[in-house]
């Protein structure tokens, strides 16, 4: 989306200070923007609002049905199954959003023995209204399975670590980049000539980060790259391969390709990216082939989100639910399958990414590997 050049974007609190702190220090990546405008500590996007669902800005697979948490709780439990049942597992989410997964996830695990006597869950979360909201999705599962919330991954207790993430990379700060003649340059957040309006400008000469971008790219080409989820999956990578365990990270995204993806959407609309930063949401497609590079071992996938679910029986699932539903719901649970699945809706341009190792086959969704029997959703 871009704007009439004679249009500003519409500035806000947070765009104020944004614009303050330009004035004083000079421009700043986008990634520092993004940072500023999702999690500054009082005004930030994923401080305050209520982002997920039909009211909020935008809708998550587990939002569009129960059975997208049923298969990932199946397929966690197959995990820990495989990793020979250890007690206590962390059972970690990142950006749990309104609980709707990890309530799926968990009732669906019920009939698992020992699973659930098993789960020590951590929720991270940076959203205090959400926390609340997943203290109400998890109320049913309470006092044994009450979980305890951390801003950071790396505040998790040590231990077998069973870690979910869905749509939470996508939500993490990138720079983004431009081929000039020279190079690479970034694109920065700078003022106008106003001193006040946000405005987006190319950083005079080639960037440092040159170094970790492809070298024949056309003039012209974009660029994208995250610190911030690399550095992410090298603790999750590096927890992983000392206390064992699994990770299943689902986002929408690409492998290493260039371009730019950055978007704002507010109110399920795209908006400008400048656009009343702290009321907007900002994410960009997820680079998997950096996560998986990053995380330092064996990983699985990407898959498409529908191959994955369909791998672990989504089809048979949404047949069950139907067998004992009204001819409306019937529909709602065709109509919720399709949107999972399809690959003109998310079932490709989402995709999952397994890490892990237990010297094994591949896990169950990624090619060929069966669920283990006693992961039964019921
Ligand atoms: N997984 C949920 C929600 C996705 S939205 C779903 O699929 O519906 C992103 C989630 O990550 C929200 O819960 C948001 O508050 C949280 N979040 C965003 N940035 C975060 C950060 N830096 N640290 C912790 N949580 C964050």
């Amino acid at each position: 989306m871009t704007k009439a050049p004679d249009e500003s974007p519409v500035a806000g609190e947070l765009g104020r200070l944004i614009a303050r702190r330009i004035a004083l220090t000079g421009p700043i990546s986008l990634a520092d923007f993004t940072a500023e405008a999702l999690a500054h500590p009082r005004l930030g996007y994923y401080r305050r609002a209520l982002p997920v669902g039909a009211a909020g800005d935008f809708t998550t697979a587990p939002e569009v049905s129960q059975m997208f948490g049923e298969m990932v709780g199946a397929w966690v439990a197959d995990r820990w199954l495989a990793m020979g049942r250890p007690a206590p597992v962390r059972l970690v989410e990142l950006g749990p959003g309104r609980g709707t997964l990890m309530a799926d996830a968990l009732r669906a695990t019920r009939g698992v023995p020992g699973f659930h006597a098993a789960v020590d869950l951590h929720l991270v979360e940076i959203n205090d209204r959400l926390r609340l909201a997943q203290a109400d999705a998890l109320a049913s599962f309470s006092p044994a399975l009450a979980p305890a919330w951390h801003g950071r991954f790396e505040d998790v207790p040590a231990g077998p670590l069973l870690l979910i993430a869905n749509e939470f990379f996508d939500a993490l700060p990138v720079r983004q980049f431009e081929r000039t003649p020279a190079g690479w340059a970034e694109r920065m957040v700078g003022l106008a000539d106003d001193g006040e309006t946000l405005r987006l400008a190319l950083a005079p000469g080639v960037s440092p980060f040159s170094a970790l971008l492809p070298a024949d790219a056309p003039v012209g080409a974009q660029a994208e790259l995250s610190e911030p989820c690399r550095a992410l999956a090298a603790a999750i990578g590096a927890r992983l391969r000392r206390d064992g365990g699994w990770a299943l990270i689902v986002d929408y995204g690409h492998d290493g390709a260039l371009g730019s993806s950055l978007q704002a959407v507010r109110r399920h609309r795209a908006a400008d990216l400048l656009d009343r930063p702290g009321e907007t949401d900002l994410s960009a497609h997820v680079d998997f082939a950096a996560l998986a590079e990053a995380a330092g071992t064996r990983s699985f996938g990407p898959v498409g989100q529908g191959a994955f679910l369909l791998a672990l029986g989504i089809a048979e699932r949404a047949r069950t639910l139907k067998a004992r539903a009204t001819p409306q719901q019937r529909d709602a649970l065709d109509a919720a399958l399709a949107r999972l699945i399809d690959s003109d809706q998310m079932g490709t341009l989402f995709r999952v990414l397994a890490v892990g190792d237990d010297g094994s086959a591949a896990p169950p969704g990624f090619p060929d590997t069966p669920l283990d029997p006693r992961t039964d959703v019921a």
